[in-house]
Order: C-alpha cells, then sequence, then structure tokens
C-alpha cells in the first residue's frame, strides 16, 4: 500500500489549502502521491501541485462535470483508485471532501475515516480523529479490505512543500446518467458577500452581548477596517440578528485566522469547537470570569461599545485618516 490518491479541491483557481495539507498527510502514508482535480477549473488547481508533492496530477473537466455532481466525483475517484491500485484515497474534511469520500467508501464497501489529524500507515492503519465537532479526538484502527478511504480534518496539520514531478494526465472519466442524478443546480453567494467567514486571516464576532442586529455595526466596522469577515454565535443566529451562514461554532463554521476577535461572546464549548483553528485569540469582555476569557491569547474586559469603536478609531488614525 504504497501510493495514495488525494482528491483536491479549489479555491478561486488554486487549491485550496486543506487540499495542500491533506497531500502532506498522503506523503507520510505512502511513497507516491497522485492528485486528482475534477471540475472545470480542474487545470488551474492541478498546476502547481508538484511542489506539493504530487507525482501525477489528473484532471477530469468536461460539459458533463460542469457542475458538482457528488456521484460522478466519486465513481472518478474510485475508478482511479483501482486503475493506480492506490492503498489510500483520501481528501480534505471539507462538506466537498467528505461528501465525496462517504460515496467512494459505499461504492467500495470500505469504512470511511473522516476528519483524521494523523495517520499512520500499518497494518492496521491507526488514525486519529476528530469528533463530536471537536470536543473529543478519537484514535482508531482502520483495517481497510483494499483500499483506505480518509478525510483530513481542515487546519489539522500544516501543509508541508515537497518537490514531486506534479505530471499533469488527462482523464476521460465514463460516467453514467445515474452519477449525474445529484447535481448543483445554482449558487446563492451570501449577502454582504467580501472574505468568507472559513478562509479570512480576520474574523471579528459579535455574540449575544452585541444586543440586537443594529449592534452588529461597531463589529462591522472592525472587521471591514482589517479587511476580515463577521461572524456571530449561534444566540445571536437564534435570535435572528444574523444569518445562519456567519455562525462560528460546532454547527457553524470552523475558522483558523491569524486573529479571531470575539466580542460579546462567552466561549461555549461548542463555540470554541469552531474557533480552535485560530492562531491567537482576542476576547472583548465585560465578565472576567466569561469562560472564553481563559481561551483568548488577549483578553479585554470591558464593554465592548466602547472598546471596539476605541481599537477602529485608533487604527484610522495610525493609518492617517
Ligand atoms: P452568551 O452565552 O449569552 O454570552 C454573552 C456574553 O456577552 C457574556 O459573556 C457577557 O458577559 C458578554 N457581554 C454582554 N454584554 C456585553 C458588552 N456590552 N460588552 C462586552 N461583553 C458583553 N454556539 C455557537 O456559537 N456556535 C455553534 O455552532 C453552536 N452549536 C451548538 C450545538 C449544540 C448541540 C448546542 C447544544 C449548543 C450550541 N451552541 C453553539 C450554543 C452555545 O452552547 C451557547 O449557547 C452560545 O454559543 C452562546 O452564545 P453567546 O456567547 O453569544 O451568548
Amino acid at each position: 500500500m504504497s501510493r495514495a490518491l488525494v482528491l483536491v479541491t479549489g479555491l478561486d483557481g488554486a487549491a485550496d489549502e486543506p487540499s495542500l495539507q491533506t497531500l502532506t498527510l498522503a506523503r507520510r502514508l505512502a511513497g507516491t502521491v497522485d492528485a486528482v482535480a475534477i471540475g472545470p477549473d480542474a487545470a488551474a488547481v492541478a498546476a502547481g501541485l508538484g511542489a506539493h508533492g504530487a507525482a501525477t496530477v489528473h484532471v477530469a473537466d468536461g460539459p458533463a462535470l460542469a457542475a458538482f455532481a457528488p456521484d460522478a466525483w466519486a465513481r472518478i475517484l474510485a475508478d482511479l483508485a483501482g486503475s493506480l491500485d492506490a492503498g489510500f484515497i483520501l481528501a480534505p474534511g471539507t462538506e466537498t471532501g467528505n461528501d465525496v469520500l462517504a460515496r467512494v467508501a459505499a461504492r467500495l464497501g470500505e469504512p470511511l475515516a473522516a476528519n483524521c489529524t494523523s495517520a499512520t500507515a500499518g497494518d492496521p492503519i491507526a488514525v486519529t480523529r476528530v469528533r463530536w465537532g471537536g470536543s473529543l479526538l478519537e484514535e482508531a484502527l482502520l483495517r481497510p479490505s483494499r483500499r483506505a478511504v480518509l478525510t483530513v480534518a481542515p487546519h489539522a496539520i500544516q501543509a508541508e512543500p515537497a518537490s514531486a514531478a506534479g505530471t499533469i494526465a488527462r482523464l476521460s472519466p465514463t460516467l453514467d446518467p445515474a452519477d449525474l442524478v445529484v447535481v448543483v443546480k445554482d449558487r446563492v453567494a451570501a449577502a454582504g458577500g467580501g472574505v468568507s467567514l472559513a478562509d479570512a486571516k480576520v474574523v471579528v464576532t459579535g455574540g449575544r452581548g452585541v444586543g440586537s442586529p443594529e449592534g452588529f455595526a461597531p463589529v462591522e466596522e472592525l472587521a471591514g477596517l482589517l479587511g476580515g469577515a463577521v461572524g456571530c454565535s449561534r444566540a445571536v443566529t437564534i435570535a435572528g440578528w444574523r444569518p445562519h451562514t456567519d455562525q462560528v461554532g460546532q454547527t457553524g463554521t470552523k475558522i483558523a485566522p491569524q486573529i479571531y476577535i470575539a466580542a460579546g461572546v462567552s466561549g461555549a464549548t461548542q463555540h470554541m469547537a469552531g474557533a480552535k483553528g485560530a492562531k491567537k485569540i482576542l476576547a472583548v469582555n465585560k465578565d472576567p470570569e466569561a469562560p472564553i476569557m481563559t481561551n483568548a491569547d488577549y483578553a479585554v474586559v470591558g464593554d465592548l461599545f466602547e472598546v471596539l469603536p476605541a481599537v477602529s478609531a485608533e487604527i484610522r488614525r495610525a493609518r492617517g485618516g
């Protein structure tokens, strides 16, 4: 089992970070790593994957794959893994990656180890994986009959560059009409546009302490000045102050910014499950005993309606505006 096949997905015409992290884990498992990119931007996504250790990058595009169709992607991966005799099939543990690999596992009759943070080759294969929205790490042993199928928890490991040929190979997949029954028909951009929560380098979140939809004004102002995204807690989405697409947490978006600024958020376990990937956390809370204060790298005890505008004013002053 010395060959791994990795599904690489894209963001803005390039391989996304979770896919590069998955390639890194694949190299720890197998001597040879093949990658596959599928869909209209597959050629762009495939470029440069040699610098992340892919010996061959298989590209599948064409009219039938113009829209995301998880069963078609699963067939391509399963068939390609068969022809390469890959012992490992991996994908990033994103919604797309988990969706496709669950279908690959079902096709092959193999178990799926989803959201792994590490994996060690052997018989059995030892994996550690994130469960229960990040509140539990499970150590498990995987005994596939032929191919190990696993997804890699986003931002659990660092993507490391490596040198390999990165030879592009065009695929002409044979698809069945049944593979195209489930297909994305339309995409609706989140209101507000701008930088997405999952990819933002800066996230400024407001919790129940913000008090109302209008109370988000200082949160939005600071996020705008920092080129960041606005997040919120579930208390906020339940109150109907912000859409669910803004929610950070176990049942919301998992974020991995350089800095996470959380204002008026208590720091419940389910919220922090989504903020674990943040490099630094700055909490602003009136209550010095709020749980988030112990999780934070920087804590400001104070009223967010005084602290956030003061920070924004200072940024403006420093920029000469
Ligand atoms: P609160 O807990 O009410 O905290 C408000 C904070 O604001 C307090 O600490 C208070 O001191 C502070 N504050 C008030 N006024 C000010 C002010 N003027 N200035 C500064 N600070 C102020 N929650 C999530 O966020 N995301 C999830 O994905 C999620 N998933 C869940 C899944 C399940 C199955 C369950 C059971 C719960 C989930 N929750 C989730 C809910 C979670 O348990 C908490 O209830 C929620 O996170 C609380 O939101 P909050 O921190 O905004 O509100």
